[in-house]
């Protein structure tokens, strides 16, 4: 990769560093759908994953770059519905309980890899930020799963009101790291990695940073830097 200097690594949160629980999976969801009367069914999963997928395409069409305050809460009930769905008080109820447990911390845990890497990147004397879409509380989760010693900075697009693709929040970002550091941090001194490919990959390289996806499911065959684990980033970064 072209950029052995990064100063600053930015990673997105979700499907990157935190992995959400099986209570978000097929099987969950049948469980949680149970209490409910909903017979929902885990074979459809696929189906449910583009149903979430659309759902998300559509509110970003309506609601532009804005923070998505409701996303988990339309993912759920669009997930609900694909998988056989019921009556619609059932489905609101159930869908409100996966949203209880989507904002329960002790639903997601840190993906192997991701210590180890933030190890590696630390020595190295580059600095470490999250910036991330979703609705949790960064601070809490910095403090939570023990990063404070790795993580330097956080942006949230709650408090920015902007989500990632808007440069926004990567100037934000930005503007963040170089008080936390006492220098002015460019873009070009910054490489964003995460999972999404709309809103990580193509939102930092809009704003001239690097950008690496992370493909954990082997997904995609994209132009653009992609690793399976976050194992393979020190060296992607010249480390
Ligand atoms: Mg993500």
């Amino acid at each position: 990769m072209s950029r052995p200097t990064a100063k600053l690594v930015l990673f997105d949160v979700d499907y990157t560093v935190l992995e959400p629980g099986e209570v978000f999976a097929a099987e969950g969801y049948r469980a949680i759908g149970e209490r409910y009367g909903l017979r929902l069914d885990p074979s459809r999963w696929h189906e449910a994953e583009r149903a979430a997928y659309e759902v998300v395409k559509r509110r970003r069409a309506e609601l532009g770059a804005t923070h998505d305050e409701g996303a988990y809460h339309a993912i759920a009930d669009a997930v609900i519905n694909a998988l056989g769905g019921g009556p619609p008080a059932a489905v609101a109820a159930c869908t409100a309980a996966v949203v209880a447990e989507w904002v329960r911390l002790e639903n997601f845990a840190l993906y192997d890899d991701v210590l180890p890497c933030f190890e590696r990147l630390r020595d190295a004397g580059v600095r470490i930020g999250l910036v991330s879409n979703s609705s949790h509380d960064l601070d809490e989760i910095v403090a939570s799963f023990a990063l404070a010693e790795y993580v330097a900075l956080t942006v949230a697009s709650v408090e920015v009101g902007l989500a990632k693709p808007s440069p926004a929040i990567f100037g934000v970002a930005l503007q963040r790291a170089g008080e936390v550091l006492g220098e002015p941090i460019m873009a070009g001194d910054t490489v964003m990695v995460g999972d999404s490919v709309e809103d990580d990959v193509k939102g930092a390289l809009a704003c001239g940073m690097g950008a690496v996806l992370l493909d954990r499911a082997g997904r995609y065959d994209l132009p653009f830097p992609t690793i399976r684990t976050l194992a393979e980033l020190p060296a992607l970064l010249s480390l």
